[in-house]
């Protein structure tokens, strides 16, 4: 089974709680780096002009660039949920390495600003998962735009598709996500 993201660009009113509470879970301090961005696109010219966001956390993608760019094999897609994770034991760190950064088609690895940081990406709160509960910012979204379940499930939906304004489906790493889009 494949877990998948799933976002609704008609609900986001771009507030950042999404954000906001990733980051407070994830350990707030002068270092901290955001593991989801929420980016916002202006459509259109006055008198009607459109506002849009996009919210991008990892997307646990099928054929993850990630994992095939980093060179001691700290990345690895659980087989049972499709989650990518990484072992920062075996992560070289951004000074030495670097690689799944460059490989990734959404930006997603992180690292600290600090020397030899290792690579933090979002696991879809995988913690929280195995307690039946769901990800912090699928929780704190109050537009009730975030969710995350298995893949087919939510490619199932009528008109729920893979391409939105400010998101390209790439078939090369084929992404876990699911959109409904404005
Ligand atoms: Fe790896 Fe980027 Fe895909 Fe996440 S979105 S699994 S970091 S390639
Ligand atoms: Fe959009 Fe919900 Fe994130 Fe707010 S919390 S930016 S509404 S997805």
């Amino acid at each position: 089974m494949q877990l998948g993201f799933f976002f609704d660009q008609f609900r986001c009113s771009g507030c950042e709680a999404c954000m906001l509470a990733c980051r407070q879970w994830h350990g707030e301090d002068d270092n901290a780096v955001d593991l989801l961005s929420v980016s916002e696109m202006e459509f259109g010219r006055f008198p009607l002009p459109t506002v849009k966001w996009m919210v991008v956390p990892c997307l646990q993608c099928a054929e993850p660039a990630c994992q095939a760019a980093c060179p001691t094999g700290a990345i690895s897609k659980n087989p049972e949920n499709g989650i990518v994770a990484v072992d920062r034991e075996k992560c070289l760190g951004k000074d030495a390495c670097g690689e799944c950064q460059t490989a990734c088609p959404y930006d997603v690895p992180r690292f600290r600003d600090e020397a030899d940081a290792k690579m933090v990406k979002c696991d879809f709160c995988e913690d929280r998962l195995k307690e039946g509960k769901k990800p912090l910012c699928v929780i704190a979204c109050p537009m009730r735009a975030l969710d995350i379940g298995p893949l087919d499930e939510l490619l199932s939906k009528a008109g729920y598709v893979q391409e939105a304004d400010g998101f390209a489906y790439d078939r090369a790493v084929r992404p876990s996500v699911v959109l409904r889009p404005k």
